[in-house]
């Protein structure tokens, strides 16, 4: 018999096994198990070794053991306080077991008597009789002496993992032989076992070590898979593009308004000019991602890019997800550029004054076609703005360049939008000041080439920071006090405007890491009653609160998205003077605002904020000579919510916050922004797999170097394979040689 492809296995309906009864066919189908290949990558969701079971008789107090026998009492009561207790007893022979759960009433149900049933945990003596206290339980039946494959199963199927591993069994032995779709030097020289192994050994292994290999090599798959299709697009991309090659102009926009900087580049953003400079030159259109940190500088790397294309006759394009963002980023670039005189040869003297403009959906009237007019002419040379820009009838002489600032889901999608905006292809720049570990950048924007500003300028001051619970507030706002009595200025930020959050904000998720609990499945995780938890504070009324109590002999402003501009102005300007001691703003706080006087940030309901914004709106302290302190108001809410706070305490580098935010959000939400369908990531996690995904970066660049549409003969299968995963539309685009 031939090997199999993983398409045959995909053709092959699960019906056809025989050990799949045809009642249990609707239950499959509901946990998306139609075929084989379905089953065989419905992977285990731990293992339970059954090799080692322990004799009850021989436990010893405080050991962990695994025991295996079967119920013979189960009984439920109510404690004091209501709370419900069942005991089960186990007997394996040699001896009792008694285990205990608490506020689980549905155990006794779940473990009648006669029920063979697995349990693991500490062992304890408790008055003359051994216990266990919310062991992990296995129904898993009298599979003893091998290594035993927990599957996820749901309830509502009525499938369980018993029948599931059966089913597996029965695919694996008629499955026989799988064809091995990656050349062997690369299995070789990552030493990976070969795929007929893997399957055998992820779902049955004999040892641990094989198990781990097997898993190894089928997460290596998934990413060698995702990497092939990046890599080939982004090949593809630069293949069928038109770009425009920028005349690079020695004196020219770029060469004096860094000339004029009060400062010196750093030597990140020295790196970071060149390489963009260059992808300018080239008439391949740049797909850039640059990282940087908040307060990495890079505003400047920006507007040097921009002014790239300016100084070669074309226009650029700062897009920002927020308005107020725009506005900010629209006040402090015309005030950057303010003395830079462009070409006009219709003019005397041949010159006139660089020309930024403003378009967001607030842009209305007269004004918004003054704008559209300039730069349909020419006349306008940066359009700075929200995605107001995307819009049909916004149309430019020449778009040149697009710097995306902040904006994580900008994507293939709005890339298609601005490439109608001009004939050729426009050089995009996407900027982020949440940097993101480099395994998740290579996956997520693995069609980008990437910079990363890894410097910061210098002149910073560290930020002590420290988390205090609502009982503790008194202490931050003592030292916010003798901050302020010592002529400087702070801070105070919170989640809402008049209980709503503000503009293109939203509350961190809850996402808790775990397995999900399932009926005769088991989690370690025990749920505790959530704590009632306090409602969000919005800035008027904690302005009021703050100016009557604890900070009242203080001149406070308040600032949010809502205001008007202008009265957004005034209180930044006032604040920046030093005639407001206090800001309380919401998270418009967070980019673009820059008062070195500021040494002090209370962060309030900080349980309400994910990682990198907590990190980005601290970083609005610092900028001066005199350390800076930051507080975090919360009471403990959730571990997932604790742990953010605790890193953001413990690290001030965006980067290590980045892989602490990838280990507790996982990288669903990062895949999800930006690539939709691609759900083939089942065993692969970005945060501990970071070799592999590298490994298969590099495996995927050598195979589309060599082969850029997978057409010959050695590739055939890797390419049979991956059209199992792409849309017919992206084949199309992709392996069209
Ligand atoms: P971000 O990367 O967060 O957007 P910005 O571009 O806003 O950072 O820069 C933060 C501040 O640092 C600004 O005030 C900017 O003028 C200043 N800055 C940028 N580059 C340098 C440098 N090389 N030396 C000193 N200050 C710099
Ligand atoms: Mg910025």
């Amino acid at each position: 018999m031939s090997p199999r492809r993983l398409r045959r296995l995909a053709g092959t309906p699960v019906s056809e096994l025989k050990s799949v009864p045809e009642r249990k066919l609707a239950g499959l189908s509901s946990m998306e198990i139609e075929t084989v290949f379905d089953l065989l990558t419905h992977y285990p969701r731990r293992w339970v070794d059954r090799r080692n079971a322990s004799q009850i008789v021989a436990l010893a107090d405080g050991e962990e053991a695994l025991v295996s026998g079967s119920v013979v009492r189960s009984s439920s009561r109510r404690l004091r306080g209501n709370r419900p207790m069942t005991e089960v007893l186990v007997d394996d022979g040699t001896g009792l077991l008694k285990c205990v759960f608490f506020n689980q009433p549905w155990r006794a149900k779940q473990l009648p008597n006669g029920s063979p049933v697995t349990v693991f945990g500490k062992a304890e003596l408790f008055r003359g009789t051994r216990q266990m206290v919310h062991p992990v339980v296995d129904l898993l039946g009298n599979q003893t002496g091998r290594i035993v494959a927990v599957y996820p199963q749901s309830p509502k199927a009525r499938i369980g993992s018993v029948e599931l591993g059966e089913y597996v069994a029965e695919a694996l032995e008629r499955a026989g032989e799988f064809v091995e779709p990656v050349p062997a030097e690369h299995l070789g020289a990552l030493s990976l076992v070969g795929r007929t192994a893997a399957f055998r050994d992820i779902h049955r292994p004999e040892t641990h070590g094989a198990r781990r290999a097997a898993r190894r090599r089928l997460a290596f798959d998934e990413l060698l898979r995702l990497q092939l299709l990046l890599v080939s697009r982004k090949r593809r991309l630069a293949l069928e593009a038109k770009g425009i090659a920028h005349d690079i102009v020695e004196g020219g926009l770029v060469d004096r308004f860094l000339g004029h900087l009060p400062f010196e580049l750093t030597g990140s953003q020295q790196r970071a000019i060149a390489e963009i400079r260059a992808d300018l030159a080239s008439p391949r259109p740049m797909n850039r991602l640059l990282q940087g940190d908040v307060g990495s500088g890079k505003t400047v790397v920006a507007l040097a890019a921009l002014l790239t294309a300016v100084d070669s006759g074309h226009q650029g394009a700062l897009m920002v997800p927020t308005e107020v963002l725009a506005e900010q980023h629209f006040y402090s670039s015309r005030e950057m550029l303010a003395e830079l005189e462009v070409e006009d040869s219709s003019r005397i003297g041949g010159t006139r004054p660089l020309v930024v403009g403003l378009l967001t959906n607030r842009t209305t009237g007269a004004e918004r076609a003054r704008i559209l007019a300039e730069l349909r002419a020419g006349d306008l040379d940066i359009l700075v703005g929200t995605h107001a820009l995307l819009v049909e009838h916004v149309e430019f002489a020449s778009l040149g360049a697009v710097v995306v600032d902040e904006q994580h889901r900008f994507g293939v999608e709005q890339r298609a939008l601005l490439r109608e905006k001009a004939s050729s292809d426009p050089d995009v720049l996407v900027m982020t000041a949440t940097p993101i570990p480099r395994s998740a950048a290579m996956t997520v924007y693995g069609d980008l080439d990437q910079t990363v500003l890894d410097e910061l300028p210098p002149g910073r001051t560290p930020i002590r920071t420290r988390w205090l619970s609502w009982q503790e507030e008194e202490t931050a706002w003592r030292h916010v006090r003798a901050e302020l009595d010592a002529g400087r200025q702070a801070y105070v930020v919170c989640p809402l405007v008049d209980g709503k959050w503000e503009e293109g904000e939203e509350e961190a998720g809850e996402e808790e890491a775990g397995d999900e609990l399932t009926e005769g499945s088991e989690s370690r995780l025990v749920s505790l009653p959530s704590p009632e938890r306090r409602p969000p504070r919005s800035v008027n009324e904690e302005t009021d609160r703050l100016a009557s109590g604890p900070l009242d002999r203080h001149s406070v402003g308040i600032l949010h998205g809502q205001l008007p501009s202008r009265e957004k102005d005034l209180v930044m300007s006032r604040f920046r003077k030093g005639e407001l001691q206090v800001l309380v703003a919401t998270t418009v706080v967070e980019v673009g605002v820059d008062v070195p006087n500021a040494t002090v940030m209370v962060i309030e309901d900080a349980d309400r904020f994910g990682i990198a914004q907590l990190h980005q709106l601290r970083g609005r302290v610092g900028r001066g000579s005199v350390p800076s302190r930051c507080f975090l108001l919360a009471d403990p809410v959730t571990p997932v919510a604790d742990r953010r706070l605790e890193a953001v305490v413990r690290s001030e580098n965006g980067f290590e916050l980045a892989e602490a935010d990838l280990e507790l959000r996982g990288e669903g939400t990062m895949l999800g922004a930006r690539q939709k369908g691609r759900t083939d990531l089942k065993l692969a996690a970005l945060s501990t797999d970071r070799d592999l995904v590298a490994a298969a970066r590099d495996v995927a660049t050598s195979i589309i170097d060599a082969d850029g549409s997978l057409s010959r003969p050695e590739h055939q299968d890797l390419r049979d394979e991956l059209d199992l995963f792409v849309s017919d539309e992206e084949r199309e685009f992709l392996f069209r040689s």
